[in-house]
């Protein structure tokens, strides 16, 4: 690039610019810095060489500016150029036309766009090195903001240049002092009420900025190359959380993770993550890694190979924020992924947009199912979004109306009162999922039946049971989330779980004494071995702030007795 070559260098620069300021002190002159902005992807776009006549083209310019007027221009290397001009909008917006045009050449294409940083000279100005840099940082603030290409440098920029310095500083020493630890959000079934997983949630605690929420040092860390440091820190803290529960036999329920594109970027997240589990003796179902959908957007060969090498070992993968980006509803064909995460915006629903906003959750619904992918709805904060959630048939979520995010000892007590329960999708790594096509349609016919026999149930009844009339083995299948007493379903004998209901007044007190003598195992016992097919008992039954006439129905197959002792129970609401 020879002709570059006839503008200054960076000391060249540095050393004439200054000289030239020393001499013009009565006017009024600044200091731009000129980028394209992401040159590099440019050269890997249009090749090398329309990079190298671009790089030129500009040089080329700038040199007739100098050469015509005087001001001094430099070129520091690959595609940052500076010049030292008088402070004026029409000739910095003339230089940035004109270099847009040279790009036009090429391209059309938003991305590929000069951006000009200023720094105004005053008569107490610092040296010409902290000039550039500080024109060059003003630049770094409009970075990829397509209506604002010439950006000056204000104080303002430089106390928050500051303030991210003290920042970058404190979660250096915040790390080394163990101030980050994670929360855990269960996320539910929100039929049963059951917790099939949770997600780790980055929390720091530091002792002068107290209680920092993720939403203001994850991007941050992100952008400074720093984000892998903090993450592999947690998904280490979260193995070890796993490894403590397995070994006193505590908990199976599995953990997520939120990883990164920058962590891709800047480590081998498989290996990373394959050498925790190995560690800690975990198996790979029980990490469970979520990815936001802006990764898969983008497309690129890294996250495509880490996402195949993460199956590889055994790990399901979630697309997190799943509608909050570029996505759109084909780029789930393409996309490897085991689960998706419907971003929290689009169940803000408001008057307004309800049709419009319920009809597009629908389609994604619909869409996740007909490609076996699982869905979980994220941010759900009230019964409204709920009850729209299951009218959709959507019966997974997170948020606020469940449970926030809480420190692990609170998750840990919380597991012991409400029931987990393991969902197959979420624990089948995708490869098995995928085995052969033949399995794979069986399996999205059986789904779409399942889910219309779900769906039925799910619309039409508070329980939905097994009960083994030899054993009195309970199991619920189906449990309608306004049922209070959700602890109950811990219990799997039929017996205790009718006396804990008794004792809880879930039942009116007149109907208590009806419920108790015919509501037992003996009873029913008797009943279905002599040939009865179905029973129903009425009775009223708390629901939300009330009690409401409630019908117990017991159904049992084409023989029941010692050998087939399985009836199943339903709980209808008679106001449903
Ligand atoms: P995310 O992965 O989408 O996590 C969900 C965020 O929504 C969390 O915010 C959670 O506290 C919040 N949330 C959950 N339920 C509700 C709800 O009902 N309503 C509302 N309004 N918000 C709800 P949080 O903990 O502040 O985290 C923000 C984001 O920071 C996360 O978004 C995730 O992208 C990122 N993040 C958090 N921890 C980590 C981490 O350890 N590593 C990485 N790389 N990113 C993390
Ligand atoms: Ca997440
Ligand atoms: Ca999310």
């Amino acid at each position: 690039m020879s002709i570059t070559n006839m503008l200054y260098n960076r000391s060249e620069f540095l050393k004439i610019a200054q000289d030239f300021l020393d001499t013009h002190v009565s006017s009024d002159w600044c200091i731009i810095s000129i980028d394209i902005e992401r040159f590099k992807l440019f050269n890997n776009w249009y090749g090398q060489e329309a990079g190298d006549i671009l790089l030129q083209k500009i040089s080329q310019y700038l040199l007739r500016i100098q050469q015509m007027k005087g001001f001094p221009a430099g070129h520091f290397g690959g595609d940052h150029f500076f010049m030292c001009i008088p402070n004026n909008n029409n000739l910095i917006n003339m230089i940035y036309q004109t270099i847009r045009g040279y790009i036009g050449e090429h391209s059309n294409n938003e991305g590929f766009l000069p951006i000009i940083g200023v720094y105004q000279i005053s008569e107490q100005h610092p040296d010409v090195a902290i000039m550039c840099n500080n024109a060059q940082l003003a630049s770094s603030e409009v970075k990829g903001n397509f209506n604002k290409r010439i950006c000056y440098f204000t104080n303002d920029i430089m106390n928050q240049l500051e303030k991210e310095q003290n920042l970058l500083h404190d979660v250096t020493v915040g790390l080394e002092n163990n101030e980050f630890t994670f929360y855990l959000q269960p996320k539910c079934n929100s039929i049963t009420g059951a917790i099939v997983s949770m997600e780790a949630l980055s929390r720091w605690i530091n002792p002068t900025r107290g209680f920092v929420s993720p939403g203001e040092f994850i991007p941050f860390l992100e952008n400074n190359g720093m984000i892998a440091a903090l993450d592999t820190y947690i998904w280490d803290a979260v193995c070890q959380t796993l490894a403590s529960w397995k070994k006193d036999k505590l908990y199976v329920i599995p953990i997520s993770i939120n990883v990164s594109v920058a962590d891709i970027e800047a480590i081998n997240v498989p290996e990373y993550l394959f050498n925790l589990i190995r560690k800690y003796h975990l198996s790979p179902e029980m990490l469970l890694v979520e990815i936001t959908e802006t990764a898969f957007a983008e497309n690129s060969i890294i996250v495509r190979e880490t996402i195949d090498k993460l199956h590889q070992y055994g790990f399901c993968i979630l697309m997190d924020d799943f509608g909050s980006g570029y996505s759109s509803l084909n780029m789930l064909k393409d996309a490897n992924v085991d689960i998706l995460k419907l971003d929290m915006n689009f169940i803000e629903i408001n008057q307004k947009n309800r049709q419009k906003g319920i009809q597009i959750i629908d389609s994604i619904v619909n869409m996740a199912h007909k490609l076996n992918l699982p869905i979980i709805a994220e941010g759900v904060e009230t019964l409204d979004q709920l009850e729209m959630l299951h009218s959709l048939n959507c019966v997974y979520a997170q948020g606020y109306y469940f449970f926030k995010p809480m420190p692990v000892a609170d998750a840990e007590y919380l597991l012991t009162t409400v029931p987990y329960e393991k969902y197959d999708h979420i624990h089948k790594p995708s490869l098995e999922i995928n085995d052969a096509a033949v399995s794979s349609n069986e399996q999205l016919i059986e789904t779409s039946v399942t889910h219309s026999i779900f769906k039925i149930l799910a619309e039409n009844s508070l329980v939905l049971a097994r009960l083994n009339l030899v054993t009195a083995e309970f199991e619920i299948l189906k449990r309608d989330y306004r049922l209070l007493g959700r602890g109950i379903e811990l219990e799997h004998n039929f017996t205790s779980y009718n006396e804990k209901i008794l004792s809880a007044n879930l039942v009116h007190p007149d109907d208590a004494e009806l419920y108790r003598s015919r509501v037992t195992v003996e009873s029913l016992r008797n009943i279905f071995f002599n040939g009865k097919k179905q029973l129903s008992y009425v009775f009223h039954r708390r629901l939300g702030n009330s009690f409401v006439p409630t019908s117990m129905k017991f159904i049992a197959g084409h023989k029941c007795d010692n050998n087939s002792p399985w009836i199943v129970v339903i709980v209808h609401s008679m106001y449903d």
